[in-house]
């Protein structure tokens, strides 16, 4: 069965195609700006403009494809309404079945899928969303998240003080190299949940003083053990002894090395999946809708509606 995979909760239209248990295709259009954030309605207007031209990229033809599969949430109102307009229109189309999903299960099931783990704790580190998910109990579950911010989003709104422009994470990435001199900052965890504004404003407090590369060496070092903190704590929790990463952030070369770091002393194994499956891609959505479509699941094009809000533990 060959599912299209749509994919488009905020700056990232993706198509994947999904074949089995092989990913076909995975193409994407990311919105960037030099400087600035983004705003939604721009954004809204750069997925529109790259739809047919993702379209008229994808090398499946649409009369091979049985099922489409977008993500329905959580997400941006625009951007999501972008996606399930697209897969309606196909459904309605091609005359196919569709499924909307739910975006960061479909992180955690395309990171299980290409890199063999099997029941990992999965430490999502995106633009807007910052949770420690795992499937305990017969249900997806959040054992920690963030209380305000994501950690992308955090990191880019720190990078725009800088003047880096958008996506700031890695260019914040680079900066970090040359430094190795840390700055103490605010390390905010509660229980098993994380929080960012307190620490973007103590940072813009120490603009002027500091040095921006000690700043942006500070701040990796500071947020990325905040998150190894809880993801080490849900790993011991559930008893897994598997951590997965997922998310734009996890592109992160310090993040993955602390990780690496944090496993082997529980003796835990790491995964982390190639770059165009951490990063939001189709090929996560179209897997994942395949995932639901083979255990039962429908849904009608005619009454399907995005969940801007949905959250991982009712999915
Ligand atoms: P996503 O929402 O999963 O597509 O991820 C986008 C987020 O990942 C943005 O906030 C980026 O700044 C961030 N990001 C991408 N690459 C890196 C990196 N190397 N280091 C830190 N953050 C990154
Ligand atoms: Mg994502």
């Amino acid at each position: 069965m060959i599912c299209l995979g749509i994919e488009s909760t905020a700056h990232t239209l993706g198509l994947g195609v999904i074949d089995g248990k092989k990913v076909v295709e995975n193409i994407s259009a990311t919105f960037t700006t030099t400087t600035g954030g983004m705003i939604p309605s721009k954004v809204s207007d750069f997925l529109v403009e790259n739809l047919p031209i993702l379209l008229a990229k994808l090398k499946t033809p649409l009369n091979k494809v049985d099922l489409i599969a977008f993500s329905q949430g959580p997400g941006i109102g625009h951007s999501l309404r972008i996606g399930q307009f697209l897969a309606s229109a196909l459904s309605f189309k091609l005359k196919i079945p569709i499924i909307g999903v739910n975006h960061c299960v479909a992180h955690l099931e395309i990171g299980k899928l290409v890199t063999k783990a099997k029941d990992p704790v999965l430490l999502y580190t995106s633009g807007a969303n910052t949770q420690v998910i795992a499937f305990e109990g017969g249900q997806y579950r959040i054992f920690g998240e963030t209380l305000d911010m994501g950690v992308g989003n955090f990191l880019d709104a720190f990078s725009r003080e800088l003047g880096l422009g958008f996506p700031g994470g890695p260019k914040l990435e680079k900066l970090a190299l040359k430094s190795k001199n840390y700055i103490k900052l605010p390390y905010v965890v509660k229980g098993m949940d994380v929080s960012f504004g307190g620490l973007l404003t103590n940072l813009k407090s120490k603009l002027k003083s500091e040095k921006k590369e000690d700043l942006a060496f500070s701040v990796q070092e500071t947020v990325f053990a905040m998150l190894m903190e809880v993801s080490e704590r849900a790993m011991a929790h559930c008893g897994k002894s598997e951590l997965l990463l997922g998310g734009g952030v996890a592109c992160n070369s310090r993040l993955q090395q602390m990780a690496g770091i944090m496993c082997k002393e529980r003796k835990a194994k790491l995964f982390v999946p190639e770059k165009q499956f951490l990063v939001d891609n189709g090929a996560m959505i179209a897997w994942l809708g395949l995932v639901q479509y083979n255990a039962g699941k429908r849904m009608k094009a005619s009454n399907i509606d995005i969940r801007p809000d949905w959250r991982t533990d009712q999915a």
